[in-house]
This record gives C-alpha cells, structure tokens and sequence, in this order.
C-alpha cells in the first residue's frame, strides 16, 4: 500500500513538473516569437526560476499524489466521474465556485506573505524576478508552495466537482500562472479592459504587483483587491518592450498589441 501512495505521489510530480516546462516552455517560445530580445540578459534569473518551480512541483505533486491514490482506492474526495451525478448546469457552477475560492485564498495568503517577516523569509524569492519571465509561474519559496499545494486539495475533499471540470480549473490555474508573468498581454483587449477587464486579473494585472508590491494581490479576480481597496489598476509593458527592440536591432515595434495604459 504504502509503495502505491509513493509511486501515486511520484507520477504526480512528474506530471506537475511536466506540465510546468511544457506551458512555461511553449508561452516563453511564444515569447521569443513575438518580443524577441524581451528575456535577453535574464538567463541566469530564468535558471533559477526553473529550479524553484521544479521544486514546487514536487510540493505540489505529492499531496495531489496522496489524493488521488486515496480517491481511486477509497473515494476518498468530491470529484465525481459521472457526469450524471449532478445537474449539467452545476458543471459550469462548479468551475466558477472553485476559482473564487482558490482566488480568495490566494489573495488572503498573498496579502499575508507581503507582511514584514514572511516576505523576507518566503516571498522575496518570487519577487527576485525582475521582470518576471514566463518561468517563473512556479518559482516560489517552498514555504510559499505548501500554502498554494494545500488550497485545491482542501477543494476538492468539500465541493463535489467532475473530474473534466476540475481539469479545466488545473488548467486555468496553470495558463494563467504562466502568462500573468511573461511580460506582455496576450488576452485581447476586452479581458483587461472595459466592464470586464475591471474584474478580472490578466498579465497587466500582476505586471503591476511587480512593479510596486503593496496591491494587486490576486490571481483570477479584482473582487478582493478592489473591495480592500488595494487594486492599482494595470501596470504597463511599453518600457521594457521598447528596450526589448532595441536590443533586438531596433525593430519599430515597442509595445505591440497590448500595451496597457495607466489606469491606475
Ligand atoms: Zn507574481
Ligand atoms: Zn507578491
């Protein structure tokens, strides 16, 4: 038994891990192609971006690794195989229960790693990034990974959710921790701005945290940040393009499609 939760929690880092340099890997190479020069003279901070994040993938791994050799064996957890087990409207319900609530846990918990002491010992390692790349998605201290490795598994012992609807919640989460750190704005332009851009987080979002630390704590939603009164709009991209292109031989293009204003 005790071999089978061991190889469980195993394959689920190597997935995690996989998972991470295929994403990070492809939307860096996305990078490349569309602001070429962006992550010139970042390599020795990519290395460790990537170290980090293997490191949390094993964090993050071996819990998930536990769970899911206990729902196979035990039914242990909510998820559900048969999408007849609940009403098809809950399936979509479901997806958006999960994201406002991990998204309320990360901005509590977010908030909290900035205080004084915790952010010395934990979260200036993801701030080290600057700028951040599309790397760095996973590269946390691993204090901090364990607070974001318990957020889901804690979901999904209490909220019934289908196992292809908890997919799409892994996925999101997955996309959207890579691409909020790549440096441009690949969402078109009524994501981040406009009636809906008000209230969801994309890369010109979390740009700005890493432009000025003390707002934009959250990770799918503005909801918390703009209720705590802690949301400074959305950073902007044009500076570090524009030396990008200049870098990379002086092409005209600075900011490109999604270059954020001020908004602040
Ligand atoms: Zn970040
Ligand atoms: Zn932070």
């Amino acid at each position: 038994m005790l071999i089978a939760v061991i190889l469980s929690a195993l394959a689920m880092t190597v997935i995690v891990a996989i998972r991470y340099l295929a994403t990070s890997g492809g939307f860096a190479l996305a990078t490349r192609a569309k602001y070429p020069g962006l992550y010139r003279g970042l390599d020795a901070q990519m290395r460790r971006e990537v170290v980090w994040s293997l490191a949390s993938a094993a964090i993050y791994g071996v819990p998930a690794g536990v769970l899911a050799w206990g729902w196979r064996e035990h039914g242990w957890t909510r998820v559900y195989s048969d999408v007849h087990d609940y009403p098809l409207w809950y399936l979509p319900v479901s997806v958006l229960i999960y994201l406002i609530l991990h998204d309320t846990w990360f901005y509590w918990t977010h908030r909290w790693m900035h205080r004084p002491r915790p952010f010395k010992l934990a979260h200036a390692l993801h701030h080290a990034s600057r700028p951040p790349t599309a790397w760095a998605a996973m590269a946390f201290h691993p204090i901090e990974a364990i607070s974001g490795a318990v957020a889901i598994p804690l979901l999904v012992l209490a909220i019934p959710i289908h196992v292809a609807a908890l997919g799409l919640v892994l996925t999101i989460m997955t996309v959207m921790g890579v691409t909020n750190h790549m440096g441009w704005e690949m969402f078109p332009r009524f994501m981040w701005r406009g009636a809906l851009g008000d209230w969801l987080i994309t890369a010109s979002h979390h740009q700005r945290h890493h432009e000025r630390y003390g707002c934009n704590y959250g990770l799918y939603f503005r909801f918390w940040d703009r209720v705590c009164g802690t949301d400074e709009g959305l950073g902007d991209f044009a500076r570090d393009h524009a030396r990008a292109a200049r870098r990379a031989g002086g092409g005209a293009d600075a900011g490109g499609g999604g270059r954020p204003g001020r908004a602040a």
